[in-house]
């Protein structure tokens, strides 16, 4: 076991006008910073909407993207599970699959990612500094967690032998004015059934720039880029989210127990878009 802790480089000020989060910072430090606060609300309130205050003071930036799954059948030993049996099967796919996945699993696994951070840095465009006895690499963040395609162990394109050191946020101005949208079944300490991150920039009535990602429905962080090219030039409105929220999840597929997930999203994606829609001429 090898203690990392140490290695954290804080929460800085990048020379191009973004944030830099070393991989060692705690969750609640990055949730309370001003810069973060200020700047990445969406981020901010991702954080402060996952966990408990007490985990949120132990858990880290790092640790936060590793983590796994909570697919019950995943942590049951007597079920049949590809991820961490692969090739014994997935039990949930014809189980009790209500917080499982609407987007982007397959007939091996239908997992959620269970992060909330996460769906703010996808939203974000982050990238991720990582480090090996060989050298550094720099990963986007929509390309770090992986689909479960016929390969459900593999979650990540992490090496074994790499850690993440830290996470850069790129400038983004019009993300001042951004929302983490979380669904589900208590207001407390529970994961997300649809979320919904979210930025929204207008000009002249029409979408001059957007950022929508989806938590909660799909085996990673789920940036909506079909959503975000219907958005893109359209007149702002109910019509245009709506139609953007359709054209997301028209691949959606709904298993027997979370077919529900698929209008929850629709109207979350609505209602969130609407609502930084309003506050587009607030202060
Ligand atoms: Fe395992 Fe994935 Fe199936 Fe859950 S959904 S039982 S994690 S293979």
């Amino acid at each position: 076991m090898i203690d990392v802790t140490r290695l954290s480089s804080g929460i800085s000020e990048s020379p191009d006008g973004g944030v830099s989060i070393g991989g060692e910072v705690r969750n609640s430090a990055v949730a309370n910073h001003p810069l973060i606060r200020e700047r990445y609300p969406m981020l901010s309130q991702a954080i402060l909407n996952g966990a408990s205050g007490q985990i949120r003071n132990m858990a880290t930036v790092a640790g936060n993207i590793m983590q796994r799954t909570r697919c019950y059948y995943f942590y049951d030993d007597a079920a049949n599970c590809n991820k961490r049996s692969p090739g014994s099967g997935c039990d949930a796919i014809d189980g009790f699959n209500r917080i499982h996945a609407i987007l982007g699993a397959s007939e091996r696994c239908i997992a959620t990612h269970p992060s909330d951070m996460c769906v703010a840095l996808a939203a974000l465009d982050a990238t991720v500094n990582i480090e090996s006895a060989v050298g550094k690499r720099t990963i986007p963040f929509n390309s770090f967690h992986c689909l479960p395609g016929e390969t459900p162990h593999v979650e990540t394109v992490l090496a074994h032998d790499e850690l993440i050191t830290s996470v850069e946020l790129p400038p983004l101005p019009f993300a001042k004015r951004s929302i983490y949208r979380k669904v589900r079944d208590r207001a407390s300490y529970a994961f997300a059934l649809v979320s919904v991150a979210a930025a929204l920039e207008t000009e002249n009535g029409k979408v001059r720039n957007v950022r929508l990602a989806l938590g909660g429905v799909a085996p990673k962080p789920w940036r909506a880029f079909d959503a975000e090219r219907v958005l893109l030039g359209a007149d702002v409105g109910m019509r245009a989210f709506r139609e953007a929220a359709d054209a997301e999840l028209s691949k959606a597929r709904g298993y027997r127990d979370n077919s529900f997930k698929i209008e929850l999203a629709r109207r979350t994606i609505a209602g969130v878009l609407s609502e930084l829609a309003d506050s587009a001429g607030r202060p």
